[in-house]
């Protein structure tokens, strides 16, 4: 029997995070000396950690572990804008490399690389002022919450406590709240940001407005160093937390009826559908997950989980609805309702952080406009359980997006997705990661990418696939063309670059 904890447990964090096939490393253009890093270290208030270094193992960690064999010249933890801007002139001027992190979620491992890697997790301030909320790109969505709170507003947050809006916001940002507010990049009133050329400066829809367009959904680590972002907050005193559980002979029913109750939902509704199978191996319990928050009173989120209910025409094997003060319902929801705020970091950030690494991943996730079809959620859920393996966790992860957010025009910000109803992606996970087991479970997901890919209306930079073909028009449509502009006005050497930067296909 699942307790609720596990279940709860097993529902969070997903958006879950993946590896890639795609080389996460960035070319180094040159090195420099311990003599040189530490004439840098001297310039900045914040510190450098070098290989030679006792936290050098700890400071190159990600989100997943895979990453672990990328080896940085230098990791630098600035505290101020004045020291972005020292680090970046030093790393122009020497010819190092640079890549940018701040939570280090990117499932590609695209926020690190053998140079330079400027991690902006000391600037994790939360300012409240009077409209708006100035939030450093290193504040976890974990710490937001309990900086917030005593101010009763919050920001749009996903599903993980430890996604930091350095990414989140950059590339677009979806939350349980998002169908009601918007993406966390459409409360974006301005950011600061350090420049290819070391210019600190702030964008908005009256300065650089170009540039403010830009990274409203053009992903992070294009255009420049975001050092704040200000933002409109929520208004969400409140959020009623649910999460149910559906046995797994039922997996058609109950993704047929979720996505028809979604589409149909009050604004107030976000939630996600997760089909887990834990393992292949004896014992482990396949599972069915609805969950999410409805802002707005129990009563109203009740009678739409009983809608639920006979839609599907099963029973729950399990259900818990709690109406909660905002951040406890989203501390619920990353499963860290029993942790203390400092035990819900991932491990090896802090001394009682509790939170576990991915071992290694891979992903192949989508954006969907319309509903499946039967036989189109037949062949969606057999491809998930077909030739499973023991030792390979699979998950078929669908959020649900649209609402309000779907009112703004594809053009009006770099995220094109405005007709979106639902991201979709399956994912296989590895604990102990082997040449085989590696293969099978990449081969599962293309698999899977096969199965999505026709049916697909786009792909969510936040959530980079794995293997994605034509991923620029994938992921910002027509609003490429514009994006390459705004780079080559902002960055015409393409300094600020990965794997799948922007303009990063040499056209
Ligand atoms: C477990 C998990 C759950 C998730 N759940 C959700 C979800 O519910 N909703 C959702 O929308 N997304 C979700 N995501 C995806 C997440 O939003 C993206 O991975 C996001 O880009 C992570 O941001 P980060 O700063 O934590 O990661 P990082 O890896 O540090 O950065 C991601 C990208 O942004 C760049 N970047 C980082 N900091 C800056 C900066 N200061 N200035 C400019 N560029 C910068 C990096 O170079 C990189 O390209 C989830 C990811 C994981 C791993």
């Amino acid at each position: 029997m699942q307790s609720r904890r596990t279940i709860l447990r097993a529902g969070a964090g997903l958006a879950l995070t993946a590896a890639s096939l795609e080389v996460a490393t960035g070319t180094v253009f040159a090195e420099t000396t311990a003599t040189g890093w530490a004439g840098l270290a001297q310039q900045i208030q914040g510190d450098i950690v070098l290989p030679a270094d006792a936290g050098y193992a700890a400071a190159k960690e990600l989100q997943i572990a895979e990453y672990d064999a990328v080896h940085p010249q230098a990791i630098a933890y600035p505290e101020s804008p004045r020291d972005v801007q020292a680090l970046v002139n030093y790393a122009r001027t020497k010819r190092i490399s640079v890549r940018i992190r701040s939570g280090g979620h990117n499932f590609n491992g695209w926020s690190t690389g053998d140079g330079l890697v400027i991690d902006t997790s000391r600037l994790n301030h939360a300012t409240v002022g009077s409209s708006t909320v100035r939030v450093g790109p290193g504040l976890q969505s974990i710490d937001a919450l309990h900086a917030l709170a005593p101010y009763n507003k919050q920001v749009i947050a996903g599903t993980c406590p430890t996604v930091s809006p350095g990414g989140f916001i950059s590339g677009g940002g979806i939350g349980y709240q998002t169908r009601k507010f918007g993406l966390g990049s459409d409360r974006l009133r301005s950011a600061q940001i350090v420049l290819a050329d070391g210019r600190l400066i702030r964008a908005s829809a009256t300065q650089y407005s170009d540039l403010f367009w830009a990274i409203r959904g053009g992903g992070g680590g294009n255009f420049g160093v975001i050092t704040e972002f200000e933002v409109a907050p929520i208004d969400a005193p409140r959020m009623v937390f649910f999460s149910t559980t559906w046995a797994w002979d039922k997996a058609e029913q109950v993704f047929a009826a979720w996505q028809t109750w979604q589409m149909n939902a009050s604004v107030n509704l976000g939630s996600a559908l997760i089909l887990n199978l834990p393992d292949a191996a004896p014992g482990t319990v396949p599972m069915v997950i609805i969950t999410g928050g409805y802002h707005g009173p129990e009563s109203e989120a009740q009678a739409a989980l009983a809608q639920l209910t006979s839609l599907i025409g099963a029973q729950p094997t399990s259900n818990y609805v709690a109406d909660l003060p905002y951040h406890e319902a989203m501390k619920t929801a990353y499963g860290c309702g029993d942790l203390t705020q400092d035990q819900c970091h991932r491990e090896g950030t802090g001394p009682e952080a509790h939170l576990h690494r991915t071992a290694w991943q891979r992903d192949a996730y989508r954006v969907f406009n319309q509903p499946f079809t039967p036989s189109q959620l037949n062949s969606l859920v057999s491809t998930l359980d077909a030739d499973r393996v023991a030792g390979q966790r699979r998950v078929l992860h669908c959020m649900a997006v649209g609402g309000n957010s779907n009112f703004t025009s594809p053009t009006a910000t770099a995220f094109p997705h405005r007709e979106a109803n639902f991201v979709i992606g399956y994912v296989a996970q590895l604990d102990a990661p082997t040449p085989e087991t590696q293969a099978a479970a990449s081969a599962f997901v293309g698999t899977g990418a096969g199965v999505l890919n026709p049916l697909s209306d786009g792909a969510y930079v936040n959530f980079p696939g794995s293997s994605l073909p034509d991923w620029a028009t994938q992921y910002y449509g027509d609003n490429y063309l514009r994006l390459k502009k705004v780079k080559n006005a902002y960055d015409p050497s393409n300094f600020f670059r990965h794997p799948r930067s922007i303009g990063s296909l040499g056209e």
